[in-house]
């Protein structure tokens, strides 16, 4: 089965029980799981990719603002699979369009969505899941 990264995001962690069972509902196993609070930094180089873009500071203070839950899931197509089930990105569309969506419920800006999920599977393997549960992370 292909795994995915996820977090529950800072204004997510209201709704841990809820989107805990979302994530069963949909059959996904939780291969890994780690409460954290993120330093500035750590959030800085998670989000790298988004240096210099008008959002990122933003994020970066967002994401280390309080505690985070990551996940390590995995079921067959996880990535889409995780990507559906969140919903889009915008927390308009994401209410608008797919208001069962854990966005949809939950999202209540652009920055404060209440999940990330990878977008690709190198991303969540090599980079996203590594950073949280590889051998030198914290
Ligand atoms: P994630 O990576 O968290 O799953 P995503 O892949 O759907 O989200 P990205 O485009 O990678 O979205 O953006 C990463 C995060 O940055 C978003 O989830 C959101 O929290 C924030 N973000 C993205 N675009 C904006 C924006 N236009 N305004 C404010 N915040 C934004």
């Amino acid at each position: 089965a292909e795994i995915t990264l996820a977090m529950i995001k800072p204004d997510g962690y209201y709704h841990i029980g809820d989107i805990i069972a979302e994530i069963y509902k949909a059959e996904f196993r939780i291969n890994k799981m780690k409460m954290v609070h993120l330093t500035k930094q750590q959030a800085e180089e998670f989000y790298a990719v988004h240096y210099g873009k008008p959002f990122y500071n933003n994020l970066v203070d967002f994401m280390s603002s309080g505690r985070i839950v990551a996940l390590e899931l995995s079921k067959p197509d996880a990535i889409q699979a995780w990507r559906n089930l969140i919903g889009p990105t915008n927390f308009e569309v994401a209410r608008r369009e797919k208001p069962n969506s854990i966005r949809g419920k939950f999202a209540s800006d652009g920055t404060r969505n209440a999940v990330h999920g990878s977008d690709s599977s190198e991303n969540a393997k090599i980079v996203e899941s590594n950073f949280f549960f590889g051998r030198n992370s914290f």
